[in-house]
């Protein structure tokens, strides 16, 4: 399934937003020219972080490089502000105002170069044997080899039970742990969720009714309202048509937007072949790597070109996957991109893939086109589920582990 490769061409894209924004960021006589309006300053509770990459700024404008945060590895920084600046092409990007501990190195530095800091050191292991964690001082905070036997206890990737019922100084102290153990991590940009909701500007009619699908499914299963209907003139996700023929995309998510491919989406063969679209009988597709056929009323379709479109299927060369999926053509259709935009949603939710192909974030493999996801418990080439589940993204269904770990990230501040 192409879509699994959304995330990707998350990293993909991230790094090239970022490089854009290094744009101006990185030629000072480019910047100077930019008009940075600053559109929102707001007060932000002080926490520590450590600078990743990147330059200080003097003023929310932009207008001078006074630190190149290379030089500044091991400083502690902490937050003051924060500022939401447009640029001339109306791009919005966060600023962070801050200062190291003496105060006498401060200003504003892009927000996703910071990295949240805890002192109490943590390292993203979960199999620890450690019979005394000392780098574990505070007493209200759970002992690492606790959460380890938490999470061992759990099922694979699929946080249950006491592991969504910890103090948030737990989540914050191993933060890190979590994200390493149920491949999770903040991927929506700063301002895509307040008050632990983002609202969702659908820039085409047709996707319309898709979307909505999507969010009912995510809001019916966290039992909140996590995402909304937003209009052009108020939203924090955009959601729209785009190209993703020639990266092999059909949705992807990118921060603050999702995109679906327009060419797949409107050509109704994609991506079980011809169907016989008028008709409101249930058709059974059988989708195989090796063979693939049509049984039930759709016998006789055409299975040659059945057989290619299962081969659009594969973007690895090794992935298993046997399943059958049923339904009108008209429902088949739907399913799919109601899954694939539920799937790109649960990336904007900080879920990344996982091996498992009842899943809605399903992937066939952690690599995919020599890239890693960013946050994985182990690599996988294959799904790990037997023949014959159902697929997750495929009938636009939400799995338990798929919900468990969607309460995780909130739980966790990604939402
Ligand atoms: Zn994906």
């Amino acid at each position: 399934m192409k879509q699994r490769q959304g995330i990707m061409t998350l990293i993909f894209a991230a790094v090239l937003s970022i490089g854009l924004l290094g744009g101006f960021t990185s030629t000072a006589d480019v910047s100077a020219k930019q008009t940075v309006k600053v559109v929102k300053v707001q007060k932000v509770a002080t926490k520590a972080y450590r600078a990743t990459k990147g330059y200080m700024y003097n003023s929310p404008k932009l207008t001078k490089k006074i630190h190149n945060l290379k030089n500044y590895p091991k400083t502690t920084f902490y937050s003051k502000k924060r500022v939401t600046i447009k640029t001339t092409n109306n791009k919005t990007a966060y600023y962070t105002y801050v200062a190291n501990k003496s105060g006498k190195i401060k200003g504003y530095v892009y927000s996703k170069y910071l990295k949240l800091y805890q002192p109490t050191k943590t390292t993203s292991t979960s199999s620890s044997n450690s019979q005394s964690d000392n780098s574990i001082s505070t007493p209200q905070v759970i002992s690492k080899s606790s959460l380890s036997s938490l999470i061992a206890a759990s099922p694979d990737l699929d946080p249950t039970g006491e592991l969504l019922s910890l103090t948030s100084a737990d989540y914050k102290t191993y933060q890190s742990v979590f994200n390493k153990n149920f491949n999770v991590g903040n991927y929506a940009d700063e301002g895509v969720f307040t008050d632990d909701q983002a609202s969702i500007y659908v820039k085409s009619p047709t996707l319309q009714p898709y979307v909505q699908k999507a969010i009912d499914k995510w809001n019916t299963a966290l039992g909140t309202t996590v995402f909304t209907l937003g209009t052009a003139q108020n939203h924090s996700l955009t959601l729209g048509f785009g190209n993703g023929q020639s990266e092999g995309w059909d949705g992807v998510f990118d921060g603050d937007s999702v995109q679906v491919d327009y060419y797949d989406f409107h050509d109704r063969t994609y991506p079980y072949g011809p169907m016989p679209l008028s008709s409101s009988q249930t058709i059974q597709i059988k989708l195989s790597t090796d063979d693939t056929d049509v049984d039930g009323a759709a016998e006789g379709m055409a299975a040659t070109r059945v057989k290619q479109s299962a081969a659009t299927h594969r973007d690895t060369s090794a992935h298993y996957l046997t399943t059958t999926v049923s339904g009108t053509p008209t429902e088949l259709l739907e399913n799919y991109w109601v899954g694939v935009i539920t799937h790109e949603l649960g990336h904007a939710l900080g879920l990344d893939h996982t091996p498992y192909f009842q899943d809605i974030m399903a992937a066939p493999a952690s690599t995919e086109d020599g890239q890693s996801q960013e946050n994985a418990k182990y690599d996988w080439t294959t799904y790990k589920d037997s023949d014959n589940v159902q697929g997750g993204a495929l009938t636009a269904t939400l799995s338990q582990r798929d919900i468990d770990r969607a309460k995780l990230t909130k739980l966790l501040g990604y939402w």
